[in-house]
């Protein structure tokens, strides 16, 4: 018999608004009646993808794969700029999904490449935006884990930069491990801001519930953070993908009340699913019958304005719940110039 009364989903969980808006480009593609394609899984998540193929969009793992004169999606990771020009010498519609982070990242990386400085990448070697990175810097030394460090070089002059979802107390550190490296260090402090605020959301639910699931790839940087935070928090955890892996009660026998966290490429619907699912195999026999309505009253406490994050239409429920706001694009005045240039007839860059 299960102890489970109540689910907390953290604040601001649900896609990060890179993975929602490159999303809702191929979405809004294919509905504008274009055979679209993502160039990679937009997110490795079946359901996600599964809709979209529903709407018309196919993955591609390559460009070959994709005939001229449709539209490609570039995801919120980014790629290397020499394939960004292939596409769009192929005769391809890109549609440009890198987030407006990501795009910030690789120019300032292009600037340190610029001034000659010895780079270190904070990142997962062979994660895509890492990839798409070392195409800005092909020079540039990656590193991971802290047993990798000690092989980094000395040199007069290095800088520091990291993938967008790493953790920021491990850039701090490998900052503070890089300063006696070099006569001249520049660090910069690429962290998404929202890594660091669901973060904060997640130790923040953690500390105030009796266990915690965290829900995301299992090889996905920002969602082991999440974990590790709540470990550190001390609060029992389990990472999961999705609903299917919510099948062992004994997990949380004794819990009253359990939180719920995502990586940034983690539907928000997911964790709602996660939730009904946990109190109808481990809910307490007081809230019998009631799984879905608790699920769903945790889910639009979670929804707030600040914090909404999904990939569905715009208007559509859950989102009218509350007003859905977009985060403002920074200003990209490249991407601005390529969309008007005689490029757009063909083989156009879009955003
Ligand atoms: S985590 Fe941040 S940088 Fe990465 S895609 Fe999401 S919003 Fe952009």
């Amino acid at each position: 018999m299960g102890t489970v009364e109540d689910v907390r989903i953290a604040r601001r969980t649900g896609f990060c608004y890179g993975v929602r808006e490159a999303i809702d480009m191929a979405k809004e593609s294919a509905a504008a009646g274009r055979l679209t394609h993502t160039l990679g899984q937009v997110v490795h998540n079946e359901g996600v993808v599964a809709e979209l193929q529903a709407q018309g969009v196919r993955t591609v793992d390559s460009l070959e794969d994709v005939s001229e004169g449709t539209a490609v999606v570039i995801r919120a990771h980014g790629v290397r700029p020499d394939v960004m020009e292939r596409a769009v010498s192929r005769g391809l519609e890109v549609i440009d999904g890198t987030c407006s982070w990501v795009t910030a990242e690789q120019r300032q990386l292009q600037r340190l490449v610029d001034e000659g400085y010895t780079i270190v990448i904070l990142g997962t070697p062979r994660h895509p935006e890492v990839v798409g990175l070392l195409g800005f810097a092909p020079d540039a030394i990656v590193v991971d884990d802290e047993e990798d460090w000690d092989a980094i070089p000395r040199k007069k002059r290095m800088a520091l930069i990291t993938q967008s979802t790493q953790p920021p107390w491990k850039f701090e550190r490998l900052a503070a491990h890089m300063v006696h490296r070099a006569h001249e260090l520049k660090i910069v402090n690429t962290v998404c801001p929202v890594t660091i605020r669901r973060q904060e959301d997640t130790v923040e639910v953690a500390r105030a519930v009796d266990a915690m699931i965290v829900v995301g790839g299992r090889h996905s940087a920002n969602t082991k953070e999440l974990t590790r935070l709540c470990e550190i928090v001390g609060t029992p955890v389990v990472q999961v993908e999705g609903v299917e892996d919510i099948s062992d009660p004994a997990l949380f026998d004794g819990r009253r009340v359990v939180g719920i966290t995502g990586g940034t490429s983690t539907p928000i619907e997911d964790l709602e699913k996660v939730a009904c699912r946990l109190l109808e195999i481990a809910g307490s026999p007081s809230i019998a019958g009631r799984e879905a309505e608790i699920a769903r009253v945790a889910l639009e406490a979670a929804a707030t304005p600040a914090g909404r994050t999904t990939s569905l239409p715009r208007g559509q429920d859950p989102a009218s719940l509350h007003a859905e706001r977009r985060p403002a694009r920074r200003p990209d005045p490249e991407s601005a110039a390529r969309a008007t240039s005689p490029q757009d007839a063909a083989g156009a860059v879009v955003r």
